[in-house]
This record gives structure tokens, sequence and C-alpha cells, in this order.
């Protein structure tokens, strides 16, 4: 398979900037809302604030991937001499909290670095930061290209013209079940 560059995004938290204001709650909740802007609810809202003021933490977190079970062994970290509560740092969407599901649905969030944004802007909760916690970046890297879904649809569509839809069907249906066992 061919490399391809690609463009990789990410977001710096500076955590010791963070003064718990929630401005990236509303924003990001807002632009997620449909009709666009028409509601801004932090519980829709792919970065959520770990807030405990009175032991002056303030921990933005990215909704990450979706995670079917939560886990069996957990974490506690102290950095600094504060001490940050078991799931802190995590960005899944999991059964053991409410954070990073949709509170009608109940289906996960995740962080999609508003793509829907005009290239070259920045993501939102990033440019509606004003202490500069969030500190967005991009580079290039090396990867394997991927196989693109429409020219899976194409393969896909050609097969079927040429062996009819039944016959590919039934192809895959054998093939996942040998899979299986
Ligand atoms: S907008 Fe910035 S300062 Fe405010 S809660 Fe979010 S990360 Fe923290
Ligand atoms: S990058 Fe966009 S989608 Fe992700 S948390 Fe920030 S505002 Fe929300």
């Amino acid at each position: 398979m061919s490399k391809v560059k690609k463009k990789i995004k990410s977001i710096k938290i500076d955590v010791d900037k963070c003064n718990g204001c929630r401005a990236c709650e509303m924003i990001c909740s807002a632009f997620h809302a449909n009709p666009k802007y028409s509601s801004n609810n932090p519980e829709r809202s792919r970065i959520r604030l770990i807030r405990e003021p009175l032991k002056d933490v303030y921990l933005p977190i990215y909704a990450g991937e979706y995670a079917k079970a939560e886990c069996m062994g957990r974490d506690k970290y102290v950095i600094d001499g504060k001490e940050y509560g078991e799931c802190s740092f995590c960005r899944a969407s999991c059964p053991s909290r409410d954070a990073f599901k949709e509170p009608d649905s109940g289906l996960p969030l995740k962080c999609d670095m508003c793509e829907d944004l005009p290239p070259g802007e920045k993501p939102l909760c990033v440019q509606r930061c004003l202490n500069d916690a969030l500190i967005y970046e991009e580079r290039e890297e090396e990867v394997e290209e991927e196989v693109k879904l429409e020219d899976v649809e194409t393969g896909l569509e050609s097969m079927v013209d040429k062996y009819g839809l039944q016959k590919i069907m039934d192809t895959v249906a054998r093939m996942s079940m040998s899979k299986k066992g």
C-alpha cells in the first residue's frame, strides 16, 4: 500500500492556565446543536471540565473513543501536590459515568475537531479560550493510504454487476461465518 501525507491535528492542554470558565463547553455544545447555535447545553459538549475549586483542579478533557465496558482497574494521579480522581484523564464515553453521552439519546459523543469549520480555522474551543489553556497544533505525517469508502462501493458495485447481488451477499455471509468460527 502506498504512503500518503496526512494532517494530524492536536490540542495541547495547559492545565495551569485553565480557570474553569467553561467557555469551551458552551461553544462546543452550541456549534454541535441542531440547528447550529440553537442551544448551548454543556452536557452535549465534546470537551468537559473536571472542576473541583476547593482543590484548585480545573481539567479540560476531550471526548475520545466509545468504550463498551468500564475498566476493572483504575489509577489515581497526583501532580504538583493535587490529587486527581479516578477516570479524570480518561477520554472514553463509557458506562461508568455520564460524561460524553448525548443526554437525550445516550449516544456517545466524540470530539471531531470542529470538522465543519472552513479550512484553516482553529477549533472553536481553542478560539474561545481566552486564557490560552488550549493550544492548537498541526503537523504532517506519512501514513499508509486509507481505502476510501467510495472505492469499496465502486468495487462492490462492479462485482454485483458481474456476479449478481445474491451471490455477493451469500459469499460475504459465508466469509464472515468462517472468520467468526
Ligand atoms: S475556555 Fe479555557 S479557561 Fe475556560 S474552561 Fe475551557 S480550557 Fe479552561
Ligand atoms: S475541537 Fe471542536 S468538537 Fe472538539 S471539543 Fe473543541 S469545539 Fe468541540
